[in-house]
C-alpha cells in the first residue's frame, strides 16, 4: 500500500513524498509473505470493483513499470462443500455476473474433470473464473518503489516511525528513529501494525493481526502447468502451483489475535493432513519451505480508506487477507484522496473508519 501511493501521489507531480520502512528491505511486512493470489471472485460489490481496477493495473504493470511480474492467469476454482456456501456464492456469482465478471458454475462431475489428481467426492458445486490468478508479490512492491524512486520519491529504510506529534489536532511531524520529520500529511500503511500507528495519535484503527502460514512442497510431476488456484472453502485450504511443486496454505479458525510469526508445527500437521485427504499424490513430496505472515483484519473483512478524526492523518489498511491484489488500486486511491479530497477510481466513500462507530459494516463472504 505504501510504495503503491507513493509512486500514484509522485506520478500525480505531488512533490516531497518520503517513504518510510522500519525493515533493511521493503516487501518484508505481509507483502511479501502473501500467496500472491489474485482474483475478481467476491462477494460484495465494492470487492468485486476495487478488483475490476486493480488487476487490471497488474496487467500493464510491465507496459507501464517496466518491471516483469510474472502475471500467471491460472484461474481460481472455489470448491463448495457446504449447502449453505452453495446459496452464497450462487448470490455471489450472480452479483458478479451484473458487474461483468464471467465466473463459471461447476457442477461435482465438472470439477471431478478438472482435477483429475484431487479427491472432491463430497462437492456439491464451485466456481471458477479464468481471469483470476498469481503474480509476484516482490516484483510488485519492488516495481513501484523503483519508479516512485525516478519520480523523485525518497524511500527510507531502517527508519520506525515511533511517534506522531500534533498542534491542535493536526499533524506536524512524524517522529523516527532517524529523526523527526515536519509534515502535514501522513498516510498510515502500516498494515498488521497500522494500529500502532493510529495510537501515536490517539486514533483507534480496529485492525487485528492474526497469523496465517503456508507451505511449499518439493516438485511434483502429476501437477500440470495450467493448475488452477483450488480453494476448498470450507475448509479455507488452498493449494496453487509453486515453481516445480505446489503451495499450501490453511487457515486456522481458532488462531489467536498476535504478532507471532513463527510456523505453528501442531496445525502444520493438520493443514498437511487436510490436504493429503484432498491430494493423496502430495505424499509423495516433501517440504521445501514454510513460513507465516499476518493478516490484518476489520471487524467486517473489508479496508479503511482516508480520514481519521485527526487532521492530516490519513489511513489505507485492514485488507483481512486480500489486499496483495488490490494494492495497485488502493494506492491510487490515495493519491486521489490526498490531492483531490475524494476518490475518483472507484467509490469506496463507504470504506471510511468512521463506519465501524456507526455501525455501518459490510461483511464479505468470500474470505479465505
Ligand atoms: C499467509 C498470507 C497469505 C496471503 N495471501 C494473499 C493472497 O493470495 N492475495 C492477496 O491479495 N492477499 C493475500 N494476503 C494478504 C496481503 O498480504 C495483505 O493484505 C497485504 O500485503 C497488506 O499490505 P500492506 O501494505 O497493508 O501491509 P504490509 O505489506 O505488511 O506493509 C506494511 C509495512 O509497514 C511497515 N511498518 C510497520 N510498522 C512500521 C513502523 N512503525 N515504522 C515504519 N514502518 C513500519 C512494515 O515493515 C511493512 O513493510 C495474504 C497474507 C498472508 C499473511
Amino acid at each position: 500500500m505504501g510504495a503503491s501511493a507513493a509512486y500514484h501521489l509522485a506520478s500525480r507531480g505531488m512533490k516531497n513524498v518520503l517513504l518510510l520502512e522500519r525493515e533493511q528491505f521493503f516487501g518484508l511486512g505481509s507483502t511479501g509473505r502473501c500467496a500472491g493470489g489474485v482474483r475478481y471472485q467476491f462477494g460484495t460489490e465494492v470487492n468485486i470493483r476495487l478488483s475490476l481496477a486493480s488487476l487490471p493495473m497488474l496487467e500493464r504493470f510491465k507496459e507501464e513499470l517496466g518491471q516483469e511480474i510474472d502475471y500467471r492467469k491460472c484461474g481460481y476454482l472455489f470448491v463448495l462443500t457446504d449447502e449453505q456456501d452453495v446459496y452464497a456464492f450462487q448470490r455471489n456469482v450472480k452479483l458478479q455476473h451484473d458487474l461483468g465478471v464471467e465466473t463459471e458454475w461447476l457442477d461435482k462431475d465438472e470439477i471431478c474433470r478438472r482435477l483429475p489428481m484431487m479427491s472432491f467426492e463430497d462437492a456439491l458445486a464451485g466456481t471458477f473464473h479464468r481471469k483470476d490468478g498469481l503474480v509476484d508479490p516482490n516484483s510488485v512492491v519492488m516495481g513501484y518503489i523503483n519508479a516512485a524512486q525516478k519520480l523523485g520519491v525518497k524511500t527510507l529504510n531502517n527508519t520506525e516511525v515511533t511517534g506522531i506529534r500534533l498542534r491542535g489536532g493536526k499533524v506536524e511531524a512524524v517522529e523516527t528513529t532517524q529523526g523527526s520529520i515536519k509534515t502535514r500529511t501522513i498516510l498510515n500503511a502500516a498494515g498488521p501494525w497500522s494500529g500502532q500507528i493510529g495510537r501515536m495519535a490517539g486514533v483507534h484503527i480496529p485492525v487485528t493481526p492474526i497469523r496465517r502460514q503456508m507451505l511449499t512442497t518439493t516438485p511434483l510431476q502429476d501437477i500440470p502447468s495450467d493448475f488452477p488456484f483450488v480453494i476448498d472453502f470450507a475448509q479455507s485450504l488452498y493449494f496453487h502451483r509453486y515453481g516445480e511443486g505446489l503451495l499450501m496454505g490453511m487457515s486456522n479458525q481458532n488462531e489467536s489475535p498476535g504478532f507471532d510469526i513463527s510456523v505453528d508445527e501442531e496445525f502444520e500437521v493438520i493443514n498437511m493432513e487436510a490436504a493429503l485427504g484432498r491430494m493423496p499424490l502430495v505424499e509423495k513430496a516433501g517440504r521445501a519451505a514454510h513460513w507465516a505472515g499476518l493478516y490484518e483484519v476489520t471487524p467486517d473483512a473489508h479496508p479503511i480508506y482516508g480520514a481519521t478524526p485527526v487532521d492530516g492523518l490519513t489511513i489505507c489498511t485492514g485488507f483481512s487477507g486480500h489486499g496483495f491484489m488490490h494494492g495497485p488500486v488502493s494506492g491510487k486511491l490515495m493519491s486521489e484522496f490526498i490531492l483531490d479530497g475524494k476518490f475518483s477510481t472507484v467509490d469506496v466513500s463507504m470504506l471510511d473508519l468512521a463506519r465501524f462507530e456507526e455501525g455501518r459494516l459490510i461483511k464479505e463472504y468470500n474470505v479465505v
